[in-house]
């Protein structure tokens, strides 16, 4: 068989074996182990199959190198590797060849099926520059590891104490924040209390606030309504205050009566008086016209105060009359029924006579005084006779009988035209005052 030459896997010199087992025939058929090799080869020797004797004692000097091969400063650890990777090849006797044999190929086997790594051998100068960077490797991790080990203790006692006092602080503010946080929840119940407290007024205090708000729209309301009315009495004031200027310059006797003599016969409020052929009359409407005649001389004398003697006025429309105070069975007729003028009732007469009686008596109390009365027409009571004093001078009858109908509607007409003014006379006299 062909020697064997192993090379160094880190320089690839060949390895050269050591002359003790290059003399022992060592002779190997397969790659051997690393473990089997030590760093006695040479590079350049070759593995022989030796006797058994000399084998033995390369065996030993085998165990021997591997116990020198021990690190220093590795606590023996890559010794116990290494003892364990080496693999005695035994006794070279023949009983033990055989399980030496199966040995080798059962590491074999295993390396081949990956079960084991294979350690690569190395030379002598190769393993001594490991063997040097392991040393430096190994004094610079001491020195890494004394500094840690004094800058730990530094920092443990340094920081202790302030750790501590840091502690006893933080511990104190622990408890006066707890007392704190139990005033806060202190605080927080009453505050909540009051709170819902004051929820409590507030609800009462809105429900014032809404029956408020209704009070004040119904007084609002009522407000309105009041012054409304104010304002409607205030115009109805105004209003009043017009009529009662326009009243206070109206004269009631120049508003109710209103006598007109611009024609052959006297008008009292639209009612003629009188009767002439040209111009008939109904006796209604003369009858109405001396009922307008007595309520306007009844008017007057109650004016003034006058007291009528002998006669007493009524006027009742058109059916007025007088009564004689002397004579409760007299009653004067101030109206006609039918019948020509010079066919009538001499009670109609006497009358007319009597109404003359008491327009005088009105006549003589209104001359009196300051503002006294001064009539046109002067008044015959005796005969019933007017007098035309402004103009002709001539005397009119008011009575009936022997007289014609002109002459009885001049004499009325006579009569009103006095009446009338008495109107303007008791007018200025009491709008003076
Ligand atoms: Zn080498």
């Amino acid at each position: 068989m062909f020697p064997i030459r192993f090379i160094c896997q880190c320089c690839k010199q060949p390895l050269k074996l050591n002359q003790s087992m290059e003399a022992s025939g060592l002779e190997t058929t397969q790659e051997p182990t690393a473990s089997t090799l030590s760093a006695q080869w040479e590079p350049g020797e070759t593995l022989e199959r030796g006797p058994a004797s000399k084998a033995e004692t390369d065996t030993e000097k085998l165990q021997d190198s591997t116990s020198f091969s021990t690190l220093p400063g590795d606590d023996g650890k890559m010794s116990r590797d290494s003892s364990s990777n080496f693999i005695l090849l035994g006794e070279f006797a023949p009983t033990s060849m055989l399980s030496n044999a199966q040995k080798t190929a059962g590491d074999i086997f295993d390396i081949l099926t990956g079960e084991r790594d294979v350690d690569h051998a190395l030379c002598e100068d190769c393993t001594d520059k490991l063997l040097e960077e392991l040393d430096t490797q190994l004094i610079l991790t001491e020195t890494e590891n004394q500094n840690y080990k004094h800058w730990r203790k530094r920092i443990h006692d340094g920081e202790l104490e302030t750790l501590q006092e840091e502690l006893e602080g933080l511990e104190l503010e622990e408890a006066r924040l707890a007392q704190e946080l139990e005033e806060v929840e202190k605080n927080q119940k009453r505050v909540a209390e009051d709170l819902e407290a004051a929820r409590a007024e507030t609800q009462v205090l809105d429900q014032q606030d809404e029956q408020h708000w209704r009070d004040y729209r119904n007084l609002q309301w009522q407000q309105l309504e009041l012054q409304d009315e104010l304002t409607s009495r205030r115009n109805q004031l105004v209003h009043a205050q017009i009529q009662w200027d326009w009243l206070k310059k109206t004269n009631v006797f120049s508003a109710t009566f209103e006598i007109r003599d611009d024609g052959p016969a006297g008008i009292i409020n639209s009612f003629r008086l009188g009767y002439l052929p040209t111009v008939p009359v109904s006796w209604n409407e003369i009858n109405m016209a001396w009922g307008q005649t007595a309520l306007l001389l009844h008017a007057l004398s109650n004016k003034i105060g006058l007291e009528f003697q002998r006669y007493q006025l009524f006027p009742c429309g058109n059916r007025s009359y007088l009564k004689s105070l002397t004579d409760d069975t007299i009653e004067l007729p101030l109206f006609c029924n039918t019948g020509q003028i010079t066919c009538l009732d001499v009670k109609f007469d006497l009358a007319m006579m009597a109404f003359l009686d008491c327009m005088q008596q009105f006549k003589e109390e209104a001359e009196k005084g300051e503002w006294g009365l001064c009539l046109p027409c002067k008044i015959h009571v005796e005969n019933g006779l007017m007098e035309d004093s402004g103009s002709t001078g001539e005397f009119y009858s008011i009575r009936t009988r022997l007289n014609t109908e002109e002459q009885w509607t001049k004499a009325l007409k006579l009569m009103l035209i006095n009446f009338k003014c008495s109107l303007a006379w008791l007018s200025l006299k009491y709008c003076q005052k």
